[in-house]
């Protein structure tokens, strides 16, 4: 093909930028829609204790029933829903749907009523400052234990303004319900800070307990957040065990939970449930 003149170039340019708008607008209609017509449904993924993997509460996860490409997972939609603000009706929903779930184990398996149900916040709901209101509808509508419920943030969140974080933090509090901070150990969060803030549990990345038995780094900094959540009275929920031998090693070194496909994938309510009586009746 003939080398491209200065001027095709930013024609070139200009089309994409607009392909991309249009694609933008059309995914953002699309997910308007879907938002109407409910089209999100929530998968459940067991978090167990260590090391004897019996199930104590779940993971709340989105999936988009999409009419025509089946069904997506959050990576295809989340953040787009994050840049249209989509995701405050979306969470909303998440949290609604997951607390009436899990309000349903506790009343129709009674052994059961201290599972826990996590719920991952972005930093757009977060944000929001309907989040307080919503949060307490969804408790009294659902009648779950304010103390069942965990809300997921993630580290770079807690650091954006850390003042107003404490605030928010402080009131969700409060009402009861527990803070855990998500993929701990990816961002930046100072220690300093961390002491600052109101939370319960630290869920340990899984980047790192994928290197966890063949990288002595990964291995050391695995031991340094279990070590930090005893220190500072947290609980430890190791994200992402895949193998047995990753197991031992994190119940070895004293981290309180586990989630993985080792023990289960995210499943629907129906299967969950089926677990849940497993485990509890
Ligand atoms: P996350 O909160 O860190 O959730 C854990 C993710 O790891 C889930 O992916 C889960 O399916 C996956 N996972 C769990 N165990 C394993 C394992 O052993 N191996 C592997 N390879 N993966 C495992 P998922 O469901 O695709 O969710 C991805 C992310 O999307 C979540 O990461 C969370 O940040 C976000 N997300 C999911 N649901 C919601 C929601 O309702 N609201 C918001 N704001 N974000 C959500
Ligand atoms: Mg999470
Ligand atoms: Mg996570
Ligand atoms: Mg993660």
């Amino acid at each position: 093909a003939a080398k491209a003149t200065g001027r095709d170039r930013v024609a070139v340019f200009e089309e994409s930028m607009y392909a991309d708008a249009v694609a933008e607008a059309e995914t953002r209609a699309e997910l308007e829609r879907a938002v109407e017509n409910d089209e999100f449904v929530v998968n459940y993924q067991p978090i167990v204790d260590l090391p004897s993997g019996r199930l104590i509460g779940v993971e709340a996860l989105v999936r988009w029933q999409h009419p025509t490409r089946g069904l997506l997972g959050p990576n295809e939609f989340i953040a787009h829903t994050e840049r249209t603000g989509l995701i405050v009706p979306i969470g909303a929903r998440v949290l609604r749907v997951a607390c009436s779930q899990v309000a349903a184990w506790h009343r129709e398996i009674p052994a059961a009523d201290r599972i826990r149900v996590s719920i991952n916040l972005s930093a757009r709901q977060f944000q929001e400052p309907g989040l307080l209101d919503t949060v307490r509808e969804v408790l009294h509508d659902t009648g779950i234990a304010p103390e069942r419920v965990v809300l997921e943030i993630t580290e770079s969140l807690l650091m954006h303004d850390v003042d107003a974080t404490v605030v928010t933090l402080n009131e969700l509090r409060a009402m009861g319900v527990r803070i855990a901070i998500d993929d701990f150990g990816t961002g930046y969060s100072s220690l300093s800070y961390l002491r600052r803030f109101p939370i319960d549990i630290l869920k340990i990345d899984k980047a790192f307990i994928d290197g966890i038995t063949a990288n002595a780094e990964d291995a050391t900094l695995a031991e340094a957040v279990v070590g930090l959540g005893r220190a500072l009275r947290l609980q430890t929920v190791a994200e992402g065990i895949e193998h047995a031998d990753q197991k031992s090693i994190l119940s070895d070194l004293g981290c309180t939970y586990g989630q993985g496909y080792l023990f289960a994938r995210p499943g629907t309510a129906d299967e969950i449930t089926v677990m849940v009586r497993e485990a509890y009746e």
